[in-house]
């Protein structure tokens, strides 16, 4: 348990009760807090029966004695507008922040020598791939590692803090906005895209709250980059100004002068002025795609600094499984091969999907963001024909109708089977259905993992003899 330093006998409150924030309660009771916990679904509250929780309606919460609010990632702070309980809490003058907050400080209250060291991943794609790749590569290195954040296990329900050990976390947008004090021994920026601006309002502020993996950094210190977009390039031209942390700058686009890059399927790097080849990325199957290859860059670097030398980074990607719902394996049935990518909830994640195969039968849809598939144009090259789902196949069509042979389909089930049937007719040799949705599921699932478990399952019923590999779920990391 993470025990969390100054809440002996204090009051704090906890709103939104999913992992991080049940996580958060048995940490802070655990640590001599006496805790308030609400979330504003019924089912959740119920998970707090027979618990120390006090699960209360805030209007209950004793205000003039709490020290802190501890806020889900889920809640607004700004945008669209705050939430009522971020205002209560302004109102209040009690601090609101999360449960990353709280492991910072547990971590920042160790004495140096005791002191793990901590690994952040940030970014609009990528995120969890990459922080699972670096688990994976320190793990082989021998290393104590945990992973969790945003991926997995709740921070706080890791194991406590010691000597040696390594954090890898996974850091949303929303998670860094809730913290303040976290000092990460390394931290990445992948790359930014429009996403999540309902929340943010603007790219600026999404960069800004990206660019709070950097905060607290000290020299010594790792800060990776990826450069490939103009927002990850102004990063690394920000953190170099700022002379903090070491900077090393990772793309998978072309040659850096320093830094880790993929080209032409092989990753380079260059520390010292000499550049130097780690090995080619083919044998890393679960990383297919150039963006997979900007994940594996990110890792190496990483994986460097704690003495793992790049060709071993490598040769760990290529056992590295993958993670479930991006370009997973799903089955194959004859010389088709369906690809699971329900992750890619936006355009900028179903464009590196599309340019990771080709002979494509792609299904796509969703709800909608706020973004257009017109930027998708380019990719129609290389997709057979298109099936689209839900709430957005009408704009779908209208945009990318022209370029591509589409058929509009009322399930996914129905489109995994128009999919299979035309790319087994078909004369492309080893042809994909790839499900690379570019929209949030809602519409017509409780989240990506329930899109992509009906895709898993519409894949296994084509034929069962013969279709699945019926593997489960690949676990998203210890
Ligand atoms: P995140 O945790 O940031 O959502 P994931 O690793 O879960 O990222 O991948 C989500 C989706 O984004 C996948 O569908 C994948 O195809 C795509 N993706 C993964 N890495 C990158 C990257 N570096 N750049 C762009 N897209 C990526």
């Amino acid at each position: 348990m993470i025990l969390i330093p100054d809440v002996k006998n204090k009051k704090i409150g906890v709103f939104g009760l999913g992992l991080s924030g049940l996580a958060a309660c048995d940490a802070l009771i655990a640590s001599g807090a006496e805790v308030f916990s609400f979330d504003e679904s019924a089912e959740a509250r119920e998970k707090t029966a027979d618990t120390e929780y006090r699960c209360e309606h805030p209007k209950e919460w004793p205000w003039k004695d709490l020290t802190a609010v501890i806020v889900s990632p889920g809640v607004p702070l700004i945008a669209p507008k705050p939430h009522a309980i971020v205002r209560k809490a302004n109102q209040e003058k009690v601090p609101a922040y999360g449960d990353t907050e709280l492991f910072a400080r547990a971590v920042n209250a160790m004495p140096a020598a005791e002191r793990p060291r901590l690994v952040g991943v940030t970014g609009t794609n990528g995120k969890s791939t990459t922080t699972a790749l670096i688990g994976h590569m320190l793990k082989e290195a021998g290393l104590d590692v945990y992973v969790g954040g945003n991926i997995g296990a709740a921070v706080l329900s890791l194991p406590a803090p010691q000597a040696g050990s390594v954090y890898v976390l996974e850091l949303s947008s929303y998670q860094l906005d809730l913290t303040r004090s976290l000092r990460l021994d390394a931290a990445v920026f992948l790359n930014l895209a429009p996403d999540h601006l309902d929340r943010h309002g603007s790219m600026e502020n999404y960069f800004a709250a990206k660019m709070r993996i950097f905060l607290n950094q000290q020299p010594g210190d790792l800060a990776v980059a990826g450069v490939d977009d103009e927002y990850g390039e102004a990063a690394c031209t920000e953190l170099t100004a700022r002379c903090v942390a070491d900077v090393v700058p990772v793309s998978a686009q072309g040659t850096l002068g320093r830094g880790f890059y993929a080209l032409d399927g092989k990753l380079f790097y260059n520390l010292d002025g000499k550049t130097a080849e780690a090995g080619g990325l083919d044998g890393a199957r679960a990383l297919a795609g150039a963006h997979n290859h900007q994940n594996i860059a990110a890792a190496a670097a990483v994986a460097s600094r704690f003495g793992v030398a790049p060709a071993v980074a490598v040769s760990a990607a290529e056992r590295f499984e993958g993670l479930a719902h991006r370009l997973e394996e799903a089955g194959r049935l004859g010389k088709v091969a369906f690809i699971n990518d329900s992750k890619a909830t936006n355009i900028t994640a179903a464009a590196r999907a599309l340019g990771a195969y080709r002979d494509i039968y792609w299904i796509a849809g969703g709800r909608a963001k706020d973004e257009t598939v017109a930027a998708l144009a380019p990719h129609m090259a290389s997709v057979r024909k298109a099936y689209f789902i839900g709430e957005a196949a009408p704009v779908f069509e209208e945009d990318l109708g022209g370029l591509v042979e589409t058929a509009m389909c009322d399930t996914l089930a129905e489109a995994v089977a128009a999919a299979a049937a035309d790319a087994e007719a078909g004369d492309a040799k080893a042809p994909v259905v790839l499900l690379s949705p570019a929209c949030a599921s809602y519409d017509q699932f409780r989240n990506f993992e329930a899109r992509g478990e009906a895709f898993r399952a519409a894949v296994a019923g084509l034929e069962p003899k013969r279709s699945a590999n019926g593997s489960p779920a690949k676990g998203a990391a210890a």
